[in-house]
Order: structure tokens, then sequence, then C-alpha cells
């Protein structure tokens, strides 16, 4: 996003500034050069008049005039203000959907005012990912990818799953979107995940012309695992090959992803979950040793439903974090999509 925002030669695009506003909302930890750069455009932007008042807030002046901060009584958008003329308390998240409407005032109407004004728990949806990081005793690195199922929250499944006794939950959430880090992680819509040292984490070769995964099927017919399959080979990085489960691992060189599928039920580290991704990293977190995926038929859903679910956990083997797009599979929760959207193929391809 702010890769967009920073080129000087083009005004940012209305979704840009969506864009922008959204990871502002979702997270507020732009960095002074950020910051500036956003304000910048945004007064740039044709449909900014010369009275345009767009301001990007510091991230430390975000203190309403007239309030008290109340120290220790909540942190970052659970932050509590006291008004010191009626004795109010607000909070930051209040303060910052104030903020988006005044900025959201001046992008174009018909370009997504929705958007632009969407309560702070709305946006959230639109970037977080729940995951949960384990380091092994051998020092690698286990990740899980949850899948919520439709009009599951993010932020609640990542409670929920904490409350469950999942170690290490972590809600990956737009506030990454906006370091320079993620930017550069970034392409379009489509995201990876930053890990503790580098944008992505690799398949390796292994002596072939592109990494060779091997899925090997053990859900049942219902889940089209192989027509997602197909499609993610459509990238021209990596290859990815269907196979029976009973076919086996063809070679020691080729990387093979187990999808399971059960009735894992509703409860536990599968209450609200569609569909998990677990994948090892190697120690510096530089490549990825293994995967495996599991299919949860406890929520039932359409052909189109299951079939977003393979698509999406197999984009997350793959090294893929969410889509902001619900044009892509990749979007964090349940849609009836099918497909990756080019955005998907092209981060893919900028990596391998
Ligand atoms: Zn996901």
């Amino acid at each position: 996003m702010l890769q967009h925002l920073a080129t000087p030669d083009s005004p940012p695009s209305p979704d840009d500034l969506i864009e922008a506003l959204r990871a502002l909302l979702a997270g507020y930890l732009l960095t002074e050069d950020e910051r500036q750069n956003l304000q910048q455009r945004l007064r740039a932007h044709p449909a900014c008049s010369a009275a345009c008042t767009a301001r990007v807030p510091q991230r430390r002046k975000l203190l309403p005039a007239g309030h008290q901060r109340r120290p220790g009584r909540g942190v970052g958008r659970r932050e509590r203000f006291r008004c010191l003329r009626t004795g109010e308390e607000t909070t930051m998240r209040n303060r910052l959907a104030a903020l988006v409407v005044v900025i959201g005032a001046v992008v174009p109407i018909g370009l997504g005012v929705g958007t632009a004004g969407a309560a702070p728990g709305e946006s959230e949806q639109v970037t977080a990912s729940v995951m949960s990081t384990q380091r092994n005793a051998d020092g690698t690195v286990t990740q899980t990818t949850y899948t919520p199922a439709e009009g599951v929250r993010p932020a609640d499944l990542a409670r929920k799953l904490t409350a469950n006794g999942v170690q290490g939950v972590a809600l990956v959430n737009g506030a990454g979107d906006v370091s320079a880090q993620v930017a550069a992680c970034s392409y379009g819509t489509a995201r990876t995940w930053p890990t503790g040292t580098t944008c992505f984490s690799r398949w390796s070769y292994n002596g072939w012309a592109r990494p060779q995964m091997y899925f090997r099927d053990r859900s049942n017919s219902l889940w089209p695992v192989g027509r997602a399959v197909t499609k993610w080979n459509e990238t021209s990085g990596i290859d990815s090959h269907y196979r029976t489960f009973s076919a086996g691992c063809p070679s020691s060189t080729v990387h093979c992803v187990i999808v399971y599928n059960a009735a894992y039920g509703k409860t536990g580290e599968w209450d609200g979950v569609v569909g998990m991704t677990k994948r090892t990293l190697n120690a510096a977190q530089t490549y990825t040793t293994g995967a495996y995926i599991a299919l949860n038929e406890s929520y039932g859903g359409t052909e189109a439903q299951r079939w977003n679910t393979a698509c999406h956990e197999i984009g997350h083997v793959l090294g893929l974090d969410h889509n902001t797009s619900t044009a892509s599979c990749m979007y964090y929760s349940r849609t009836s999509q099918r497909y990756p959207n080019a955005n998907d193929f092209t981060l893919l391809e900028t990596y391998y």
C-alpha cells in the first residue's frame, strides 16, 4: 500500500487511500516518514480541496484536546482517555473511528465512504490472520494458521483459541500492513507474512528448476483439492502437483504436503475454524521445511465453499498470507471464491 503511495509521479488511487485508511485505523503504527508521506499524498489528491484539513496524526499525538490519558487503563486501541470537562471516558478506538470519518470525507463519495468510515472491528477483519507460533526444541518454528468460518471475527477466534489452551496465538493484523517490511512483502491486494527475519519463507528447489510441491490428498471426495491444486499450478515460480494419498511421496527432493479432512468438531482448536495449515520453518525462518493441511467437515458447506477453503490453505502452504480482496480465495475467511487472484500469482512469482 505505501509503495503505491510513495510513487511520486502518480496520484494515489482511491483504492490506495482506502487501503491506507484501513491500515491506519487497524494499526495506527505509522513511522514518521510514512505519516508525512501519507498526509502529503492525501493533500495532493484531486478530491482534496485547498481547504482540505485531512491530517494524519502522529501516533503519540492522538490524545483528543481537553482529555487526559488514563495510564494503565488499556493499551493500543483500548487505551482510555477521560474528558477533563465532562469526566466521560473514550477509547483510542473511538478516537480513530472519528478521525477516519474526517479523512473519509475527502475521499470521493462512491469510492467507499462506507469502507473509510467502517468501524475498527470491521476493518480489522479485512487483514487479520490468526496464527499460533511455537519454537520447537530443535530450534525450528511451527506456525499454524486458522481459517475462520463465515461470520467469525479473527479477534474473537484468537481469544477463543487462547482460552482453549492453544499456545502462542497472535492476531497478525493491519498494523503489520503499514510497516516498511510488510509493504515490501505485498503486491496489490495480496500479502505474505513477514517472519522474524524475512518477508517470505521459501520451499527449497532441491535441484529442480522450481520447487516441487506434491499435495497428497487424504480428504474425501467432497473437497475439490485436485482442482484447487491445478489452479495454483498456473503460477510460474513453483509447481503444484496433485496426488492421491496412497500414491505416496515420489521422491525425497520434492515436498509432500498431506491434506487431511475429518469432522474435527467445533470446540477447542476447531471452534469457529473451517481449515488449518501447519507449517514448519527452519530456525532462521527462511525456509519452510514441512506442512500439512486439515479441512474441517464439521461446518459443512457448499462445493464452492469447500473449494475456497482448499484453495486458501494451499495458498498458505505456498507462503501467502491473506488477500484483502474477496476476489481471491486468500480472503481471510471462508467465501465461495474458488480461485486466487492475479496478485497472489504475481506475489509468488516475485519470490520464486
Ligand atoms: Zn488464512
